[in-house]
């Protein structure tokens, strides 16, 4: 027997979740199917132990300045398992927020590994169910590499795992992942190896700001490894790991290697050529701009998608797509332009809008640019001091913003409010006309000159 509801959603994660619950919200009958546990990469195993991890840093860091602001404190040690305890027992409050949440929405939850029969039913653990409409929302897994040992190494999954934690860490990456876990260790007390293919970190992001990650990185004790990549991997009688770079240097008796690589759609199990979908080479399902696959009544969202892998994204596209589809908004569609994005490096990283390289290929000379590089006051009165650096792109006479990039203490939090100025086309001008707030860090990008 096959039992039809109105919108089928596969994938309980970011936009899964947002998509389901919105539906349910205007009405629609709606079936949800996770085949994990509710939330996805981000509530799991993504942006949420992530920045648990990263306050545990922080704090580690500030615990160090201490002294320098007058505390006497003598630290006498951390406790990785009462660190991790406090981060699940977080994620299962919001796993039972999303449980309680979907059911006022009035969203059926299956629990299965769903894939298609036909463009219109899938098949969970033997049952049947068809909807007209369909999203996939699957998400996307780490990248596996065919390096001999590489499978003595973990993922980021495998790192949320950790019951221990690792005195030395080597991770292979120069992407957000990477830097985030490398900066969160280092400051936790390990001793970490950074390996990169190429010159620097966040080779995607402005480059001064990723030569400024870079240095500070080095600076605070990370060893990093550019133009370098794994040769072989393999274990010692100890248990510890040896790793042997391309370049001849061998890093021993290491606890972790850590694979930071990367991500892959989960699409290969979801039988798409019964729902007539192809995906493309990388195995990303396209879409347009209203989310529609190449088959009528199904769409995709998130990470599966070849748009920016990041949650508010997901959740966005997939409430937009729900309110398209039963809330009688016909042109409601995600507007991909201008998404800010924050790395929760050490120190962190804010972006929105185009790097200086993008910003010159496409306006040429038309562009200004306006820099600013200081030690934030927190961090001016003790002996270790951390930079933060600022960056305005301009564009033509009226100077309109159109790239805004920062690191330092801060910025995580500073970079909202700018993005919405940004979004709204904001001049330099106006930038200048709005009164700053002193003593902080972000007044400087209304006093930049
Ligand atoms: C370490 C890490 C840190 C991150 N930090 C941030 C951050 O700070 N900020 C940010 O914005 N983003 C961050 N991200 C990215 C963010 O987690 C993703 O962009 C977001 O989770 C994507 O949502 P999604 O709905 O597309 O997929 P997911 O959240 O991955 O959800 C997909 C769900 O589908 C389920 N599923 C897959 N196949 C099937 C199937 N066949 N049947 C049933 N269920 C299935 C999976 O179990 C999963 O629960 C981070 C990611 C990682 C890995």
């Amino acid at each position: 027997m096959t039992r039809a509801f109105d919108f089928i959603v596969i994938g309980g994660g970011s936009g899964g979740l947002a998509a389901s619950k919105r539906a349910g919200d205007h009405g629609a009958r709606v079936l949800m199917v996770e085949s994990a546990a509710l939330g996805g990469t981000c509530v799991n195993v993504g942006c949420v132990p992530k920045k648990i991890m990263w306050f545990g840093a922080s704090i580690a860091q500030t615990l160090e300045l201490a002294a320098d602001y007058g505390f006497d404190i003598e630290r006498r040690g951390f406790d990785w398992s009462r660190l991790v305890s406090s981060r699940e027992a977080y994620i299962r409050r919001i796993h039972s927020a999303y449980d309680s949440s979907l059911s006022t929405s009035g969203v059926t939850l299956v629990k299965g590994h769903a894939h298609f029969i036909d463009r219109q039913a899938i098949a969970v653990e033997g049952q049947h169910y068809s909807a007209p409409h369909i999203l996939i929302s699957t998400g996307a897994r780490p990248s596996q590499i065919e390096t001999p040992g590489a499978e003595l190494g973990i993922d980021s999954d495998g790192f949320f795992a950790l019951k221990h934690q690792p005195e030395r860490l080597t991770i292979v990456g120069a992407g957000y992942i990477a830097v985030e876990i490398a900066g969160l260790m280092n400051q936790l007390g390990t001793q970490v190896d950074l390996i990169l293919r190429r010159s620097h970190v966040l080779m995607n992001f402005d480059h001064e700001i990723a030569e400024t990650l870079h240095q500070q990185m080095q600076d605070s004790g990370i060893t990093l490894h550019p133009h370098d990549t794994v040769k072989q991997v393999s274990r010692n009688p100890d248990q510890t790991l040896d790793i042997e770079l391309n370049s001849g240097t061998r890093i021993s008796d290491c606890d972790q290697l850590l694979w930071a690589i990367g991500r892959r759609p989960n699409t290969d199990s979801l039988e798409l050529a019964a729902a007539g979908i192809e995906p493309d080479d990388g195995g990303f399902i396209s879409v347009d701009d209203y989310q529609n696959t190449m088959v009528p009544g199904i769409y995709a969202v998130g990470d599966v998608t070849r748009g920016p892998a990041l949650t508010p994204v997901a959740v966005a596209a997939g409430r937009r797509l729900a309110s398209r589809l039963f809330d009688n908004q016909p042109e409601l569609k995600m507007d991909y332009d201008t998404i800010p994005t924050v790395v929760f490096s050490h120190p962190p990283i804010g972006t929105v809008g185009l790097t200086e390289a993008e910003a010159e290929a496409l306006h040429g000379d038309q562009v200004k640019i306006y820099r600013s590089r200081f030690t934030p006051m927190f961090s001016a009165v003790t002996r270790h001091r951390e930079p933060c650096f600022m960056k305005l792109i301009t564009v033509g006479p009226e100077e309109r913003v159109i790239g805004l990039h920062l690191i330092g203490l801060g910025a995580d939090e500073i970079l909202q409010g700018f993005a919405v100025a940004i979004k709204m086309g904001a001049t330099k001008q106006q930038f200048d006309n709005t009164v700053a707030i002193h003593p902080t860090s972000g007044e400087e990008f209304v006093t930049m000159v």
